[in-house]
């Protein structure tokens, strides 16, 4: 999927439209020892009757996020774009 380098939206810091730069968003990493990570692990613990681990579950591609980064203000924004795609997305000028 193809995405414009450069949009013009809505800025919620400066009120108003103005030119932004798109960037993909990283994917980021869960923390171990965050306390719902922990409590996750519990309950997998065991079994208890359920397959323990992640499930694998067959998705039609992934639905990717954006940072736009005002430039007047330079403030970024996140934006979850439309539908999911399978193929990466790429910028066009
Ligand atoms: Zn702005």
């Amino acid at each position: 999927m193809k995405y414009p380098k450069e949009v013009r939206t809505y800025c919620p810091y400066c009120r108003k439209h103005t030119v932004h730069k798109g960037k993909l968003a990283s994917k980021g990493k869960a923390r171990t020892l965050a306390i719902g990570t922990r409590k996750h692990e519990r309950k997998l613990r065991g079994h208890g009757g359920k397959r323990a681990g992640k499930v694998p579950v067959k998705k039609q591609g992934v639905r990717q996020k954006i940072i736009l980064e005002c430039q007047e203000c330079k403030k970024k924004q996140e934006r979850v774009i439309g539908t999911r795609t399978k193929k990466k997305l790429e910028f066009s000028a």
